[in-house]
């Protein structure tokens, strides 16, 4: 089934659980992150970046969202880091039933500013819309980018960001990065940024740069409140890293005889991962809600 993130993170923060977004970029890495996620019974978001649907063409998410509707299992279609009015467009275009758009570069008022035109259109025809609110760090190995500083979200100034925009969820910054962190950094995140954060807003908050992570940390911020928590280098590493193996040691050159292993060792990294955002099992909790499909109240 095919949910905005409203509709699938509402469920999430009754029930105490996270929601992973898999950026995907190829129809071998969009069946990763289905089969992964109902083979776990487990809701997930499909998350695409403004790069990878330049990759992918708009014509694919026409298969994207055939797949998703026809799963037992909710998913989202959410555009990742959307930058413009204009490739928020072209996602509501392409059937995205959830954008980002991140302003987070801009200063303060402009950030409010564009977020809130982007909200005034979506919010229209159903569209959920993620805000981003500080910056996420960049490790210099991921298409997403980020700054080589961190700048930890100001929890007063979330309130004022949530307010005047109508953002359906934030993008909080608390230490993470893009990417996969070099050996010799260690990621640290701010718990007590996020605990203040969530004492003064409601809507679900979002987790960049969720790889890489220590598996405990993810836990943590799980527990305090965090809904979404995105993914992309961890799992597409582990796809890659088969793959190498594979070819390094075999003559093969059917993408049927060399892919399938690699979508298992990628599969792998996405069902660990729904084990720690305790997502496991609980699309039943949408199934008992009949959740209408998304959109019927607005076509
Ligand atoms: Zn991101």
């Amino acid at each position: 089934m095919l949910l905005n993130m409203n509709e699938l993170l509402k469920v999430a923060k009754e029930n105490k659980f996270a929601v992973g977004a898999f950026n995907v970029a190829d129809s071998n890495f969009l069946r990763v992150v289905v089969e992964a996620a109902e083979e776990n019974d487990s809701p997930a978001i499909i998350a695409i970046h403004p790069t990878e649907l330049a990759y992918i063409k708009d014509d694919f998410l026409e298969y994207v969202l055939t797949r998703v509707k026809n799963s037992k299992v909710p998913f989202v279609v959410h555009m990742d880091h959307g930058d413009s009015l204009a490739s928020i467009m072209r996602a509501i275009h392409a059937g995205f039933s959830s954008v980002m758009i991140d302003g987070s570069l801009l200063p303060f008022e402009e950030n409010i500013a564009v977020t809130k035109e982007v909200v005034e259109v979506c919010h229209k025809i159903g569209v959920s819309v993620e805000g981003e609110l500080g910056t996420i760090g960049s490790t210099g190995t991921s298409v997403e980018g980020g700054v080589t500083e961190v700048i930890y979200t100001e929890p007063k100034d979330a309130e004022k960001f949530i307010t005047d925009t109508g953002i359906d969820t934030l993008a909080v910054a608390i230490g993470t990065a893009h990417g996969i962190y070099p050996k010799d950094v260690k990621p640290k995140l701010k718990m007590d940024v996020l605990e203040a954060i969530k004492e003064k807003v409601t809507i679900p908050l979002v987790l960049h740069g969720g790889s890489a992570n220590p598996d405990p940390e993810i836990s943590k911020a799980v527990e305090i409140g965090i809904q979404k928590v995105n993914i992309s280098s961890d799992y597409k590493f582990a796809y890659y890293k088969k793959c190498r193996e594979i070819l390094a040691t075999t003559e093969l050159w059917d993408p049927n005889t060399i892919n399938p292993e690699c979508i298992e060792a990628a599969k792998k990294v996405v069902k660990q991962k729904m084990g720690l955002f305790h997502s496991i099992g609980k699309a039943q909790i949408y199934r008992e809600q009949k959740q209408a499909p998304w959109r019927e109240e607005f076509l």
